[in-house]
Order: structure tokens, then C-alpha cells, then sequence
């Protein structure tokens, strides 16, 4: 079978790279990749500039999801993983231009540990005390789903969601609690309420869970705690690199982006630069606003699925500095600012100190990252103006004496990321419903990338292998039975875990 993928992203170049295994094994698979760009990857691009890594999209991949490490390994770049230095890990929140860290036993949003909750400057006395009454909170009495924001608000008041929610979620999303959906970002925690009701008591048990498990697995394993976040040495292009060193050049056409798709004779007709190709299944991992434009004529429905999904842009600005002319930094990784500081700036890396080995002896790196749902107007302006604004609230919030606006970073890089990363809003799992129903109708059709079940790497990863692992099973399933194989599982989910 002939398989057509859309977008030589990192969902994209998984699914090639399964079905080239498929085809190497033997299985009956020739696949082409159309990318619109002049480059394969998409988000995922990295520069070494005098020996630092600096990451343009993504800087590392989380640990517990395995899907990411995994294919490294299988590409031979588990050398090349590289765990975060948590042993320097602190992160801090811009309160009144001032650091403030997080304070110790957060369990990402929600408070464990009475003394550091209670002392902390992150959080007004009045917020603190509603941390305490948290403890008594009721299950929720409705069901259905609802934002971030609410939910954070209902268990621990408006500060929290200013200054927890909204700057961790937007570090991740560039995204805005208010519109976030909690079942599909938060899962944890809405069955966490639904159990106990106080989220910091369901947190406190899931821990006590957790540690009870480990101790049993370290007297047999007796391994540390691994790395929260996972990084590859030369940077996440290396696994761009190693990808398509793995796949057959002729079947990658960079520079060619897909105009139109139709049903044709039991498949599909891919419209690209002027020429039509057929195909006998089709894995669209371009983001689902090109789905959608792609798709809508084909079922219109399911176009105005995958158009309703909204994305969010984001900017990231590395700044490279000679470290022996700026002032001490905080300990840590870096900080976090809330949308309410109206500062340009969501986040910023202090990238040496992340990730180990990949900045040279004497240098800084600083990788700020901005934008997000609210702050699209940032895209148009000017690389100059962007990196002044940066090195300005770098300096109004490190202090001058640590790294004042006037002294000059030697390398600086500005990449623009327009509507490449998903926001899953309020109702995200009904609508995948609603998308899963109309792919059933749609033989030999799969969506894969960011918009659907997980915004990481790992899961776009996972979920652009799975698709062509069932497609290359399909495949071989036809020749086994003579051409007349099954036909795709009425209703196939567009995704699953
Ligand atoms: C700045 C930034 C920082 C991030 N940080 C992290 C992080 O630290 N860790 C993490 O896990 N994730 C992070 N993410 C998220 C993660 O990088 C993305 O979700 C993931 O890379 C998306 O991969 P994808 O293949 O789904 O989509 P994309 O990378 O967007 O690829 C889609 C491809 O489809 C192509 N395309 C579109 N239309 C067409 C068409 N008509 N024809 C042909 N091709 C088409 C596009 O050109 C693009 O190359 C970050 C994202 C950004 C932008």
C-alpha cells in the first residue's frame, strides 16, 4: 500500500520512520512525505553557535513519558540523552519584579507541605489561609468539564491561578488557564476531586501511594529518581538528523506543501505543486488548522472540528553572554512570569544551568520565551525590538547589577513559532470524540501531531508511530488475504493510548 503523510514535523517523521521499518522488514508499505517547508522537523530546531546548544522550539522532552527516549535509544542516540540538572532545579515566579521561588512541596499546583506554604512571599495571607480550608473542599457536585482557571480558583482562590496556574501552564502551552480544559490538561486532579474533594489531600495520598511503591522497587532496583526533564546533547535536532538519516531520501519532499486531498477509487488523492499522487491511506500530522483546510472539502464536518481547535505563537530569544561580564544569577533554572505583569516575556531558561555540558566553560545562555494567547502582536515585530524588550525586563527583573541592559550579549537569535502549538480548550475530549466519529467514516485516514493527545514531544512521537504501525498492519493484512483485507475498524479513534 502507498502511504501519503502530511507535515515532516515530529509526528510526521515518526510515522515515516515506522513505515520504513515496515518496509525494510518486508511488509508491503511505500510512504511519501510532503513538508511545505524548506527544512524537515518543524518545531524541533537547534543551532550551535561557538559550541553552545541553542535550542529554537523545544529544549528537552519530559522523562516519564518514554515514547521520546525510546526512539532515541532505537536511533542510537541514547549516548547523546542528556537528564536535567535537578540537583540545581528552582524555579521562581516574577512577584513585583521581585524572584520569588516556588515554594518547596507544590506538587505542580497544588500545595503538600504546611511550613513552606505558610512562609512563602509567592502567595497573600488571605490566599494562605484558603490553602489551609482547601483540606475541607467538598467533591465537586457537577460533572462535565471546565477551565483551569475554575478549578484552580474553586480549591485555592484567584492568586493562585495569577500566580501558579497561569505562568506554569503558559511555560508549557503558551496557553491561558481561563480557556484551558482541566480534564485534558489536569486529569489528575479531576479525579483527584472527584475522590477525596481537597485536591491537596488527594495529592498528599497519591504521594504516600507513590513513595510506598518505590521503596518497594528500590530494594529491588535501587536506582535514583530519574531527571524530570530529558535533553539530547547536540540538541533536539540531532533526532531531526537521526530520523532522516534513517528514512529514503526520495520519499521526502521538502518544499511541497499538499493544496488538496479527495476520496479517489478507495483512496486518496493528494494534490501538491501542481501534480496529483494517489495513495491507499493517508497520516495527516500537519497542525490541525492545515487539517482542517485540507479536510473540510473532503467531510465537512470534521473540517469544522479541526478549525475549531485554536493554536497559540510563541517567540523564543537566545541571548549568549560572557559569563565573566555578568553578575551572579540566582541558584536554578529559571523563571516564570504571570500575564498579569503585562511583561513581554512568559519565561525565561538559564539554559547553562538546565542542562549540563552544553554551554562552553565562561558562557550564558539565556532562552526567553514569549508570546502565548495573549500576546500575538508580539510576531510582528522586529528581531531588534524584540531582543531589546528582552534584555530590558531581563534587567528590570535579574537586576542591573546582575545583568543590566547595557552590557551586550554576543549572540543573539530570534525564532518565531506561528500557531504551532495546540491549546486544548474547554470540551477538548468531547470534540475528539466528535473528530474519532467522523475518521471512522473515512477508511484509511489518520490524524496525528499536537492537537489532539499530548502536546510533547513524546506523544506526538507516539502517536505518529502508532498511526503508521496500524496502517503498515492493514497493509500486510491485504496482501495476506489477497487485496481483499479488513477494512479500517468502524469507528477508528483518531488517537489512543
Ligand atoms: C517554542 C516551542 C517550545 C516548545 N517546547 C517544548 C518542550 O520543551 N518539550 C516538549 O515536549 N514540547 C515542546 N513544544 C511542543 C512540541 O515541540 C510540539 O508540540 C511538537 O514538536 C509538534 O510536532 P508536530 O509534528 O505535531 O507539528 P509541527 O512541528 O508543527 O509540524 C507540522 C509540520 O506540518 C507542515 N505542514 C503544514 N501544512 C502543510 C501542508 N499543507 N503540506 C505539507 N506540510 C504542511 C508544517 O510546515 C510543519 O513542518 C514546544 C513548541 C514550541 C513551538
Amino acid at each position: 500500500m502507498r502511504i501519503g503523510i502530511i507535515g515532516g514535523g515530529i509526528a510526521g517523521l515518526a510515522a515515516a520512520y515506522e513505515l520504513e521499518k515496515a518496509r525494510a522488514a518486508g511488509q508491503p508499505v511505500e510512504y511519501t512525505l510532503f513538508e511545505a517547508r524548506p527544512r524537515l522537523g518543524g518545531s524541533l530546531a537547534s543551532e550551535i553557535v561557538e559550541g553552545a546548544v541553542l535550542e529554537l522550539g523545544p529544549d528537552s522532552f519530559l522523562t516519564e513519558k518514554p515514547a521520546a527516549a525510546e526512539l532515541c535509544r532505537e536511533l542510537g542516540l541514547g549516548p547523546e540523552l542528556l537528564p536535567s540538572n535537578d540537583a540545581a532545579r528552582k524555579t521562581y515566579i516574577v512577584v513585583n519584579n521581585r524572584l520569588v521561588p516556588l515554594p518547596d512541596g507544590l506538587m505542580f499546583l497544588v500545595p503538600t507541605k504546611l511550613l513552606p506554604t505558610a512562609l512563602t512571599r509567592l502567595f497573600s495571607l488571605r490566599t494562605k489561609i484558603r490553602m489551609g480550608l482547601e483540606l475541607l473542599h467538598p467533591p465537586r457536585a457537577v460533572d462535565g468539564d471546565e477551565s483551569v482557571a475554575a478549578l484552580v480558583e474553586r480549591h485555592y482562590g484567584a492568586e493562585a491561578v495569577d500566580r501558579l496556574a497561569d505562568p506554569l501552564l503558559s511555560g508549557i502551552y503558551g496557553g491561558d488557564a481561563a480557556q484551558l480544559s482541566a480534564s485534558t490538561v489536569l486529569p489528575r486532579l479531576v479525579e483527584m476531586e472527584k475522590k477525596h474533594g481537597s485536591l491537596t489531600r488527594g495529592m498528599l495520598a497519591a504521594h504516600k501511594r507513590m513513595r510506598a511503591a518505590s521503596k518497594t522497587s528500590s530494594k529491588t532496583q535501587n536506582r535514583g529518581a530519574p531527571a524530570i526533564f530529558t535533553a539530547l546533547r547536540g540538541g533536539m535536532q540531532q533526532l531531526v538528523n537521526a530520523l532522516v538519516a534513517r528514512l529514503e531520501p526520495a520519499s521526502l519532499w521538502t518544499g511541497t506543501p499538499v493544496s488538496a486531498i479527495e476520496k479517489a477509487g478507495g483512496g486518496w488523492r493528494v494534490s501538491a505543486c501542481g501534480s496529483v499522487h494517489d495513495y491507499g491511506a493517508l497520516i495527516v500530522a500537519s497542525p490541525a488548522w492545515a487539517a482542517a483546510a485540507l479536510l473540510a472539502p473532503v467531510d465537512e464536518a470534521l473540517g469544522e472540528e479541526l478549525a475549531g481547535i485554536p493554536y497559540s505563537s510563541s517567540i523564543t530569544v537566545n541571548l549568549v553572554y560572557n559569563e565573566a561580564k555578568i553578575g551572579t544569577l540566582p541558584e536554578g533554572f529559571g523563571f516564570l512570569v504571570p500575564a498579569s505583569s503585562g511583561r513581554a516575556m512568559l519565561a525565561c531558561t538559564f539554559v547553562h544551568r538546565k542542562f549540563l555540558g552544553r554551554t562552553p566553560p565562561g558562557k550564558a545562555v539565556f532562552r526567553a520565551f514569549l508570546g502565548g494567547a495573549h500576546r500575538e502582536a508580539l510576531l510582528a515585530e522586529s528581531d531588534e525590538a524584540l531582543v531589546a524588550t528582552v534584555r530590558r525586563e531581563l534587567s528590570e527583573i535579574l537586576g542591573a547589577k546582575v545583568l543590566s541592559a547595557q552590557i551586550e550579549p554576543e549572540h543573539v537569535r530570534v525564532s518565531r513559532w506561528r500557531r504551532a502549538m495546540a491549546q486544548y480548550a474547554v470540551g477538548h475530549q468531547e470534540r475528539m470524540q466528535r473528530i474519532a466519529e467522523r475518521i471512522g467514516t473515512l477508511p484509511g485516514l489518520r490524524l496525528v501531531g499536537n492537537a489532539y493527545d499530548g502536546i510533547g514531544i513524546p506523544d506526538c512521537i507516539r502517536l505518529g508511530r502508532l498511526a503508521a504501525r496500524e496502517l503498515a498492519a492493514k497493509s500486510q493484512g491485504q496482501r495476506d488475504q489477497g487485496n481483499e483485507g479488513p477494512r479500517d475498524r468502524p469507528p477508528s479513534p483518531v488517537y489512543s493510548r
